[in-house]
């Protein structure tokens, strides 16, 4: 094992290479820290992470930015790629009663024939309403389930935001607290000027390995020695106050650690977590999200972003990438994502990705009648377990600290990110506020 850090410059390991690990290295790096990352995967990302697909890169869930994710403009900026980010209008509709209703403005949402009209005015008035709101604390003793049927009506709230809210929470839809809903439909509030100027929605050219990589080689130019492919099987409290890593080939020590991996993964890290902070890891779930991409030779439809709100469909968002960014950018090719967030023990989460492709294609006829199989060139199958934070009633509370109460440990994943929903610019601010705090506990 290598020797405690005698000079100026601590070591700190970072655990997890996606885009809060890979933040939280380069501030460690600039601020002069011998750094250590370690990332399971083969490549650098997390989440966000894309691979070479047509001539480019495509990332394995679909991403992109809003026009509020300042954290993440500012770093670009910085990493001198701001250029790169491109803003395109976003295309949104609704799938429901056997087509597709667009829904890109107040005039779309009164046309939205799956719902009688005094319906569609409820739903207005209710968004407007969440759109002014500022005290968000008052929506963290209530659930997003009774809060929105109370303010809709049952029918409404079954074929709309109901229908979205399972679509992302699934069986647990009950248990969100309604700041969740509130963050999303904020976040979309903010990133527009006026409500009535129209949405853009932002994309690196060339997908988020841009940002990665650019992020990946600033971090090693300050110093950092990121390590893709490998991660520490446990961390060991030393006597000194640091940590050891360990690895089959030996311990590596660092005078502190940050992992930004999800938290059951960072309880089978460290054992022996304080059993107050175990407990409150434990208390928040995640929802997991299983992906399937489509590379096809023609268009499925002309929406970038459909909501399913029809029950029968086996996913519950179809996302259009190529609706979006131009297809040209992919050799012409057409790339769709269908998505569909589980728990881990439903049945398409362990099915084989040929046979998730078959239980899927048959309800793409149903959105394009035309549509037929040989349309697919190609496909894909991503799985991720920790997709989305299951936020609970009172998570303010509950919600567990950076520091886990274990002298230079900490935790720095996206069951910290509050009251927003998680994403990669919160990714970004966690990497950045986790670095201030641990440089300021080591007095640096
Ligand atoms: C379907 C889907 C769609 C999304 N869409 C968007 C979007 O449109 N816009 C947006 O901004 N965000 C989106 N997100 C969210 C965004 O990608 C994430 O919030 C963000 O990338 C998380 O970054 P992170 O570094 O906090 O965590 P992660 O990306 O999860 O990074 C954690 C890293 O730790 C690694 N790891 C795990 N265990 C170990 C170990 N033992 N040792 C070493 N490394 C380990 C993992 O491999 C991973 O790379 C989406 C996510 C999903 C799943």
């Amino acid at each position: 094992m290598s020797e405690p850090s005698t000079n100026a410059a601590p070591h700190i390991g970072v655990v997890g290479g996606g885009m809060a690990g890979l933040t939280a290295a380069l501030r460690f790096a600039q601020a002069g820290c011998t750094v250590t990352l370690w990332e399971r995967s083969e490549k650098l990302g997390g989440q966000a992470v894309a691979f070479p697909v047509a001539g480019t890169f495509l990332e394995h869930f679909y991403h992109h930015l809003f026009q509020s994710d300042h954290d993440i403009i500012a770093l670009c900026e910085e990493l001198g790629i701001g250029d790169e980010l491109l803003w395109l209008p976003s295309n949104v509709g609704y799938f429901a009663d056997g087509r597709i209703w667009p829904l890109n403005g107040a005039l779309d949402l009164l046309r939205l024939g799956f719902i009688p009209f005094h319906d569609r005015v409820r739903v207005g008035m209710v968004t407007a309403y969440l759109q002014r709101v500022r005290n968000w604390r008052r929506f963290e003793t209530v659930t997003a389930d009774a809060w929105l049927r109370r303010a809709l009506g049952q029918r409404a709230y079954d074929r709309t935001l109901g229908a979205q809210l399972r679509a992302k929470f699934g069986s647990a839809y009950d248990r969100v607290a309604m700041v969740w809903f509130w963050g999303k439909i904020w976040l979309r509030t903010t990133s527009r000027r006026s409500p009535l100027d129209e949405e853009k929605l932002g994309y690196p050219r060339g997908s988020f390995n841009v940002i990665i990589d650019a992020l990946a080689e600033a971090a090693r130019a300050a110093g950092a020695d990121l390590r893709s492919g490998e991660g520490p099987a446990q961390l060991r409290p030393l006597p000194d106050g640091g940590w050891a890593a360990e690895f089959p080939s030996g311990d590596i020590r660092c005078d502190a650690v940050v992992a930004t991996v999800p938290s059951p993964v960072f309880k089978r890290l460290v054992p022996d977590l304080p059993e107050t902070y175990a407990a409150n890891l434990g208390g928040l779930e995640y929802e997991a999200a299983v992906v399937a991409l489509l590379q096809l030779n023609q268009p499925l439809s002309d929406t970038y972003w459909l909501n399913v709100a029809d029950p029968d469909l086996p996913f519950t968002g179809i996302i259009e990438h190529t609706n979006f960014m131009p297809p040209a950018d992919y050799g012409g090719k057409r790339f769709v994502y269908l998505s569909k967030y589980l728990e881990t023990d439903h049945p398409y989460f362990a099915m084989s990705d040929g046979e998730l492709i078959d239980a899927y294609v048959p309800a793409l006829q149903k959105v394009n009648p035309a549509f037929q199989r040989d349309w697919i060139e190609r496909s894909w199958v991503f799985r991720e377990r920790a997709a989305q934070p299951i936020i609970p009633l009172h998570y303010r509370e509950r919600m567990p600290d950076h520091r886990t109460g274990l002298p230079n440990l900490y935790l720095a994943n996206t069951t910290q990110i509050y009251p927003e929903d998680r994403g990669t610019n919160y990714s970004v601010r966690l990497g950045n506020r986790i670095a201030r705090l641990v440089l300021d506990d080591l007095g640096r």
